[in-house]
C-alpha cells in the first residue's frame, strides 16, 4: 500500500534528484517542518558531482571548482559546518594554440598574447573590461556572443580564441550562443577559485547527514518512473513502490520531466519541451608524474585534439591530498548522440593518449597508473539566442507538482551556486503554497 500523507499532520514533500538542488530544497524543507523524502535514482548523492575516491580523497568525475562571486553555495557550505574547508587558491589558466601554450590569466596575460596582433590585443582588453564592469546583460539580450565578439572584439579574436572555446562547448550550435551567456563567463569569473579540500563529496555528504538527522528520508537508488497528481495529492511511481506526497519539486532536466509527468497539457510541453542537451565525457588520468608543469586548466584551441580542455586537478590541490597521484582530466562536451559515448574505453584511452604528446612531448604511457571514462547525459544546456523564452515557470499545471533545474538557469552558466540559489527560492514558493501566505522566509509551516 502507498503510503499517504494523512499519517502524520505535518505536510509531505517529495524531492526527485539527490543532487545539489534537490538536497538544499529538502533541508529547507525540513527546516521549515515538513515531512520529507528524496529520491535518487543512483546509489550516491550529488548528481553531476558525483564522487569516487582516488588515494584517500573524494574526486568529482567531471571538473569542478567555485568562482568568488557563487555566493549562496558558499553560504550552504558555511551552514553546514564546512567553511574551514574552503581553500581559494589562484591555478594557473592557459591555452594551446599554434601547439604552444600561452598563459591567458590576467590583463597582462592578454596584452601579451602574441597570435593576435596588437590591436585586437588591446581590443580584446578593452572588452573584457567592459564586460567585467557591465552590470546590466539585458542591454545584450538577442544578440548571439559570435556576432558581438567579432563586431567589438574582433573576427581575428573571434577566430584564434572564443570561436574554438564556443565550438568545443557547444559545437554546431557555437554561432547562436546568446551573448548574455558569454556576458556571464566574462562577468562572474574569478582567477581564485574555490574547492571543498578532500572533494565537494563531503558537502553532499554533509547534507545527506544533516536531512537524515532532521528525519528526511533519502531513498537511493529508486528510480522515478511516473508522476500523477490529482485529488490534491501526487503520486509518484518509483522501482521501489509508489509513494504519496503532498506537494512534490522535481529537479531533474525539464526533457525527462516531460517524459516523467502524465497529464501535461499539449501547449505547455510546445513551450518548454525544447532546444537541445549536450552530454559531458571525461577520461580521468591518474599519472606519477605531472603533465602540464604548473598549469590547471589548459584549453585546447588547436584543431584536431579529441578532447577541449586538459585540467591538471594536482596543479589546483596538492597531490599529497590523493596520496601523491597526479591526476588529470580530458573532458568533452557532445551530443548525446555522439559515437563517443558508445566507445569501448580501451579505444577511447588509445586515442586520447596518443593526442597528449602534443601537449607534453615526454608524455610516456608508463606515467598512466589508473584511468577512468566517465559519461553523463544533460550535462550541457545549449543556451541559443531565444533559450530564455522556453525556461518553464517553477510551478508546473500539474497541482502541487513543482519543476527547477539547472536548465532553467539563466543567463549564467549552470553551476552549483545557481542550483543552491534556485533551491532557496522555489523551496519558498512551495512552502508559501502549502501555507498559503506571503511568507518570506522558512520559517515553521
Ligand atoms: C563537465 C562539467 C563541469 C562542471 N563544472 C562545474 C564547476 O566547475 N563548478 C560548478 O559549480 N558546477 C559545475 N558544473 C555544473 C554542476 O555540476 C551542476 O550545475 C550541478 O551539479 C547541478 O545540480 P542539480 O542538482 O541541479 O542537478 P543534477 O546534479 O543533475 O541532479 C539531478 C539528480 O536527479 C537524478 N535523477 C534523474 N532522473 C531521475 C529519476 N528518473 N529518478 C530519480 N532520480 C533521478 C540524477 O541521478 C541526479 O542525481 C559542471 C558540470 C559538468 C557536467
Amino acid at each position: 500500500m502507498p503510503e499517504t500523507a494523512s499519517a502524520d499532520e505535518r505536510p509531505s514533500i517529495g524531492v526527485i534528484g539527490g543532487g545539489i538542488l534537490g538536497l538544499t530544497a529538502a533541508l529547507r524543507f525540513v527546516q521549515a517542518g515538513a515531512r520529507v523524502q528524496v529520491i535518487e535514482r543512483e546509489e550516491r548523492v550529488g548528481g553531476l558531482v558525483t564522487s569516487f575516491e582516488v588515494g584517500g580523497s573524494h574526486l568529482e568525475r567531471f571538473y569542478h571548482h567555485l568562482f568568488r562571486s557563487d555566493r549562496d553555495v558558499q553560504a550552504l557550505i558555511a551552514e553546514v559546518g564546512l567553511a574551514d574547508a574552503l581553500v581559494w587558491p589562484r591555478p594557473d589558466t592557459s591555452v594551446l594554440y599554434g601547439g604552444q601554450i600561452y598563459g591567458l590569466d590576467s590583463p597582462l596575460d592578454v596584452l601579451r598574447f602574441t597570435p593576435l596582433g596588437i590591436l585586437d590585443r588591446i581590443r580584446l582588453a578593452a572588452c573584457l573590461a567592459y564586460l567585467k564592469i557591465e552590470n546590466n546583460y539585458h542591454r545584450l539580450e538577442g544578440q548571439t556572443a559570435a556576432d558581438w565578439i567579432r563586431r567589438w572584439m574582433g573576427s581575428g579574436v573571434y577566430q584564434v580564441l572564443w570561436g574554438p572555446l564556443l565550438r568545443s562547448k557547444f559545437g554546431a550550435y557555437a554561432e547562436q550562443i546568446a551573448m548574455p551567456w558569454f556576458w556571464s563567463r566574462v562577468h562572474l569569473r574569478s582567477s581564485r577559485l574555490g574547492y571543498v579540500r578532500g572533494g565537494f563529496y563531503r558537502l553532499y555528504a554533509r547534507l545527506a547527514e544533516v536531512l537524515a538527522a532532521q528525519g528526511a528520508r533519502i531513498s537511493l537508488g529508486t528510480e522515478v518512473r511516473a508522476i500523477r497528481s490529482g485529488d490534491g495529492q501526487v503520486e509518484v511511481e518509483t522501482s521501489q513502490g509508489t509513494e504519496v506526497f503532498d506537494r512534490l519539486l522535481v529537479t531533474v532536466p525539464t526533457r525527462l520531466f516531460m517524459r516523467l509527468a502524465e497529464g501535461l497539457p499539449d501547449d505547455y510541453r510546445a513551450d518548454y519541451d525544447r532546444g537541445d542537451f549536450y552530454g559531458a565525457h571525461s577520461v580521468i588520468l591518474e599519472l606519477n608524474r605531472s603533465l602540464l608543469n604548473g598549469i590547471y586548466w589548459l584549453n585546447v584551441n588547436d584543431p584536431g585534439f579529441p578532447f577541449l580542455a586538459v585540467v591538471e586537478h594536482t596543479n589546483y590541490m596538492p597531490a599529497a591530498d590523493y596520496d601523491g597521484l597526479h591526476v588529470v582530466y580530458l573532458g568533452n562536451y557532445l551530443p548525446m548522440s555522439d559515437p563517443l559515448f558508445q566507445e569501448a574505453d580501451a579505444i577511447v584511452l588509445e586515442r586520447f593518449l596518443g593526442a597528449l604528446k602534443w601537449v607534453n612531448p615526454e608524455f610516456d604511457t608508463s606515467w598512466v597508473v589508473k584511468s577512468h571514462v566517465f559519461k553523463a547525459p544533460y550535462a550541457q544546456p545549449i543556451v541559443t539566442i531565444d533559450y530564455h523564452r522556453h525556461i518553464p515557470p517553477h510551478q508546473t499545471p500539474l497541482p502541487g507538482v513543482y519543476l527547477a533545474n539547472m536548465f532553467q538557469v539563466y543567463p549564467q552558466d549552470r553551476g552549483q551556486n545557481y542550483s543552491v540559489r534556485m533551491a532557496n527560492q522555489v523551496a519558498k514558493d512551495v512552502l508559501d503554497g502549502l501555507t498559503g501566505t506571503d511568507r518570506t522566509s522558512a520559517g515553521s509551516i
